[in-house]
């Protein structure tokens, strides 16, 4: 079960780096990054330069590793790709930045968990393009001085918070990636409808987008699975009743909401009368890491106010009580 279970997974990531825009020109939305990182590197290549270090900030599967692949490709360098929680040692960064060819671009996925003598290493790498190495050991050990080509970092992270101020500092581009709208989603779908060849319909598709959660990671999974049951169960063609019937299925509500959204806002409703609510006692309350739903569940219910944050702890809004079918204590607040 266990090696079915990592072949899909293979599958699935096969899948997702097939449907990756490859270029600028085809990523979809994020209109302000886009503009942004066109200017900053037609500058870049016109002076014979690296790019500035990049900072990708925001939810899972929205595009931030699309994004690095991208200013690789743009730049027209090579793409070297690590996260933050296999770096352990100094020396496992050292061996990455030594072997960078001249504005190649590192990729460091999850930079905000770096540990601490890795990021030190990567302080003098980012500004100066110089490392210090310990050669040896005990008291023959030196530092020596290595001087690096000229490269740019991309760091993608869930959240720019939990970066340390002097990591933060040394980005010269900061950015910020939205959730999708419905109609961005739309075009996602549709074309990897086309990729995957797909029959779809313009409904089907935007049935699909409407209840992506506004990522195209999910977006691109919801298709795969109503492209199962559109086979299995219609002609093959998905149209938005074929989709609204293969979502129903999977779990995932009119609003857009999957069982582990329902699970966090029910156990807010029933448990806690609303809110509001300590994260580490809603976490315990579902069995889930304070992380992940800070990272990965809230996001977006906070984005569609369904979810509040107040000083207090996690509030339900009034939506969320209706969308349940109950209604809130003492006549509704939120
Ligand atoms: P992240 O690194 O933020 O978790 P990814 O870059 O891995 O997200 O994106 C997940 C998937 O979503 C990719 O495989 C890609 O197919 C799709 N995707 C992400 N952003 C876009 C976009 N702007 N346009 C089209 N597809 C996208």
């Amino acid at each position: 079960r266990l090696i079915g279970a990592a072949k899909a997974s293979n599958q699935e990531e096969a899948l997702e780096r097939a449907l990756r825009p490859k270029r600028l020109a085809d990523y979809v939305g994020q209109q302000k990054i886009r503009n942004q990182l066109e200017i900053f590197i037609q500058a870049a290549r016109k002076r014979g330069e690296a790019l500035d270090h990049v900072l990708l900030f925001g939810p899972p599967g929205l595009g931030k590793t699309t994004l690095a692949h991208i200013v690789a490709a743009e730049m027209g360098v090579n793409l070297r790709q690590t996260s933050g929680p296999v770096l352990e040692r100094a020396g496992d960064l050292a061996a990455l930045l030594t072997n960078l060819e001249p504005h190649d671009v590192l990729f460091i996925d999850e930079i905000h968990r770096l540990s601490p003598v890795v990021e030190e290493i990567l302080y003098p790498a980012l500004e100066d393009f110089q490392i210090d190495i310990m050669i040896g050991e005990g008291p023959a050990a030196r530092s020596v001085k290595l001087d690096l080509p000229p490269f740019t970092l991309v760091g993608a992270t869930t959240r720019a918070g939990m970066l340390t101020n002097p990591l933060r500092d040394r980005f010269g581009i900061v950015s910020r990636l939205e959730f999708y709208t419905a109609q961005e989603l739309a075009y996602i779908v549709s074309r990897s409808s086309r990729l995957l060849d797909v029959e779809i319909d313009d409904t089907g598709a935007f049935e699909i987008a409407r209840r992506a959660r506004g990522t195209p990671r999910i977006a691109n999974r919801l298709l795969r699975r109503v492209r199962d049951y559109a086979e299995v169960r219609a002609d093959g063609r998905i149209t938005a009743e074929v989709a609204d019937a293969a979502l129903t299925m999977l779990d995932v509500d009119h609003l857009g909401l999957d069982l582990m959204d329902r699970k966090l806002l029910g156990a807010m409703l029933e448990k806690f009368g609303g809110g509001p609510v300590g994260l580490d006692n809603l976490a315990a309350a579902i069995g889930e890491s304070s992380d992940t739903i800070e990272d990965v569940l809230e996001p977006y219910l906070i984005q569609q106010g369904y979810l509040q944050r107040t000083p207090r702890g996690r509030m339900a809004t009034a939506s969320i009580w209706q969308h349940f079918g109950l209604r809130p204590p003492g006549g509704g607040q939120g």
